[in-house]
């Protein structure tokens, strides 16, 4: 999270494309129309595998829940930012190596997942130009801790959402969902003690939508935990795209999960 200033950013924001804007909103609502004519038409399990009738779902759900009329559905789409890329480095190693380095790696191989996955999913520097009143049904951003050793216990992830979010509900649910999968999948405890308001009061979150469902989530410290982040970004972007799962599709958390802490 180091060095992430809003005030610093050199990028110069474009004025909304306000046609675009438009042709995107009327496109949404046909596909939305389409949809549930199709839908309607055949039986589900002719047409839908498990997963896009699980997503189906859900959009219906949050579309009866949270939008009153059908032009306020959010595209199925995710949202990955890389932090610092494009802006800054992040923390630095001795050797070099960038903490956006590090953070890039990780959302590109998150971002090659859920696309594999069949989502629709956009990768973002820490200051995109398309994050403002970003819509989709989730956006995570993803950093990492410091290359400076501060103590045996600065080993861990952490991950935070919206203190302020209109749909806490939501924002809870996505930040549980990564925890508990982040932990399961890399076996990094939950550095909960070191969570500031750089993260709970992200810039991000306030840029974005606010009917985007948004998580912020630091996946380790580039001194202790600097193995895993750099030698097995494979299992660190499997935990994370686990945990986006976990909400999209509404998956459960055990009742006995236990966090690990440092
Ligand atoms: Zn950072």
């Amino acid at each position: 999270m180091n060095r992430v200033q809003p005030d610093n950013n050199p990028i110069s924001r474009r004025s909304p494309a306000t046609f675009s804007v438009g042709n995107a909103i009327l496109t949404i609502t046909g596909i939305a129309v389409l949809a549930a004519t199709i839908f309607t038409m055949w039986t589900p399990a002719n047409l839908f595998s498990d997963r896009m009738q699980n997503m189906y779902e859900i959009w219906q759900i949050q579309a009866t829940v949270t939008f009153p009329t059908p032009t306020q559905l959010p595209p199925a789409r995710i949202g990955i930012v890389a932090g610092h890329y494009g802006n800054d480095s992040g923390a630095v190693c001795p050797d070099g190596y960038t903490e956006m380095e590090a953070n890039l790696k990780i959302a590109t191989l998150v971002v090659q997942k859920l696309k594999a996955a069949g989502y629709t999913v956009d990768l973002l520097e820490e200051f995109d130009d398309r994050l403002s009143q970003y819509r989709g049904m989730a956006l995570v951003s993803i950093h990492n801790d410091s290359c400076e050793y501060v103590n045996d216990e600065a080993s861990g992830f952490k991950v935070a959402s919206p203190t302020d979010n209109a749909f806490v509900e939501r924002s809870e649910r996505l930040e549980k969902c990564l925890i508990h999968r982040y932990q399961t999948i890399t076996g990094l405890p939950f550095h909960i003690n070191t969570i500031t308001p750089d993260m709970t009061s992200y810039h991000t979150f306030n840029e974005i939508h606010t009917e985007t469902t948004a998580a912020i989530i630091e996946t380790g410290f580039l001194n202790l935990d600097q193995d895993i982040i750099r030698n097995h970004p494979d299992t660190i972007s499997d935990g994370i795209v686990a945990g986006i799962e976990c909400f999209i599709r509404r998956e459960s958390i055990p009742n006995d999960f236990q966090l690990v802490t440092p």
